[in-house]
C-alpha cells in the first residue's frame, strides 16, 4: 500500500461501476476504478453487437458496445478518476482492497462486480464451452451462427434474444425451455414465434456429445420422458446469471441465499462505508438505465457520508 487514500474506490467497471465514477467525479471525489476483464461489462462482452431498444434518448436503439464506449470516454474525461486493470481478490471493512499486486485504501468502497452467465454443468458442456468448440452462453458475433444448425436453451429474455439475433442467418435453430411457458418479454416472444425458430416447451437438454467440436445434443421431454438426438452445430446456453461474489465472501457483507447482495435505499451495504451497485444488488431490475441509477444514487449517499454538506438529508455517522 502506497499510503494514498482514496474516497471511493470502485470494483468493477461496467454500467454500473462507470457511472458511479462519473457522478463521483463530478462531486470532485477522488475515485478510482478497478476492472479485471473488459470495460464496459455484460455490454460489452455479453451483447455488444446487440441493438439496444430502450435506453432512453437513442430513439433509434444504440449497440451495447457504442453506449459503453461513450461511457468509458466520459468515465476517461474526469481529473478526478483514474481506471486501472486489476483483479480484485479481497476487500476488507477498513476499505482495504487487494489486487494481486497491490492493496487500494478507500474511504468507501463500491461493489459493483456485476454477474455472469450460469453454467448448466451436463456431461460435454465443460468439453466444448471453451476454444469455440460449440457451447457458447451469449451471441456475440452473428457471424459465427451463419448457415449453422442451432440449439438455445432458456425461457429468459437473454435466450430468445439470442433466436431472435440469429434466426436469420442461420440454417436451422430450436430454442429448448424446460417449461411451458416463456419468461422473456411477450413482445419477443411473439416474434419468435413467427420466426423459423422450432420451438420445443418441457424439454431440457441431457447431454452434448461429439468429437472435436459439437455434433449432437440428447434432449428429453420432461412430461412424456422422450428423448430426441438432435444433429447440433453449435449450442447457446443461456441459463441466468450468477452473482460474481468470490471477493467478497469473507467480508461478512449481508446477502440473499443466491448471492446478491442487500442494500439500503441508498446503495449502502450493512459494512459502513460498503456500497454496491449494479446487478450484484438483490431485486436489481436488471436495465443499463437501473444500473446507472445505482451509480448516480450510490455517488450523491457517497458525497453525503465523505463530505457531510449542510444540505445532506440525514447526516451518516462514521
Ligand atoms: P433469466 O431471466 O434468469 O432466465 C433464465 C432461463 O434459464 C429461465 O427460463 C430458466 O428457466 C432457465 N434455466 C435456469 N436454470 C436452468 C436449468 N438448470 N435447466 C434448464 N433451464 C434453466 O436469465 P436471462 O435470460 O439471462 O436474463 C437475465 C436478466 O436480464 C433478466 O432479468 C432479463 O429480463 C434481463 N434481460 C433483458 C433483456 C431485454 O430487456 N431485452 C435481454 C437480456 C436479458 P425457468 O424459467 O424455469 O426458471
Amino acid at each position: 500500500m502506497n499510503g494514498e487514500i482514496w474516497d471511493v474506490v470502485i470494483v468493477g467497471g461496467g454500467p454500473a461501476g462507470l457511472t458511479t465514477a462519473i457522478m463521483c467525479a463530478s462531486r470532485h471525489l477522488k475515485t478510482l476504478v478497478l476492472e479485471s476483464g473488459k470495460w464496459g461489462g455484460l455490454p460489452s462482452t455479453l451483447y455488444p453487437d446487440k441493438t439496444i431498444p430502450n435506453y432512453p434518448g437513442f430513439p433509434d436503439g444504440i449497440t451495447g458496445t457504442e453506449l459503453v464506449q461513450r461511457w468509458i470516454k466520459h468515465t476517461r474525461k474526469s481529473e478526478f478518476v483514474v481506471m486501472k486493470m486489476a483483479r480484485v481478490t479481497e476487500i476488507k471493512k477498513s476499505g482495504e482492497v487487494k489486487t494481486h499486486d497491490e492493496t487500494y485504501k478507500g474511504k468507501t468502497v463500491v461493489i459493483a462486480t456485476g454477474t455472469r452467465p450460469r453454467e448448466l454443468g451436463i456431461p460435454g458442456e465443460a468439453k466444448f464451452n471453451k476454444r469455440e468448440k460449440g457451447v457458447c452462453y451469449y451471441v456475440t458475433h452473428r457471424e459465427q451462427f451463419i448457415g449453422k444448425k442451432i440449439l438455445v436453451v432458456g425461457g429468459g429474455d437473454t435466450a430468445v434474444d439470442a433466436v431472435l439475433d440469429i434466426a436469420d442467418v442461420v440454417d436451422e435453430i430450436y430454442i429448448a425451455h424446460r417449461r411451458d411457458k416463456f419468461r422473456a418479454l411477450d413482445d419477443s416472444v411473439r416474434k419468435m414465434e413467427k420466426s423459423k425458430a422450432h420451438i420445443l416447451l418441457n424439454t431440457e437438454v441431457e447431454e452434448i456429445r461429439g468429437g472435436d467440436k459439437v455434433e449432437e445434443v440428447v434432449i428429453v421431454n420432461n412430461k412424456t420422458n422422450k428423448k430426441q438426438f438432435l444433429k447440433i452445430d453449435k449450442v447457446v446456453l443461456a441459463v441466468g446469471l450468477v452473482p460474481n461474489g468470490e471477493i467478497f465472501k469473507k467480508l461478512g457483507i449481508e446477502m440473499d441465499e443466491k448471492g446478491y447482495i442487500i442494500t439500503d435505499e441508498g446503495q449502502q451495504t450493512n459494512i459502513e462505508g460498503i456500497f454496491a451497485v449494479g446487478d450484484i444488488v438483490r431485486g436489481s431490475f436488471r436495465l443499463l438505465i437501473v444500473r446507472a441509477a445505482h451509480g448516480a444514487i450510490a455517488s450523491q449517499k457517497i458525497y453525503e457520508y465523505i463530505r457531510k454538506p449542510y444540505w445532506s438529508e440525514k447526516v451518516i455517522s462514521r
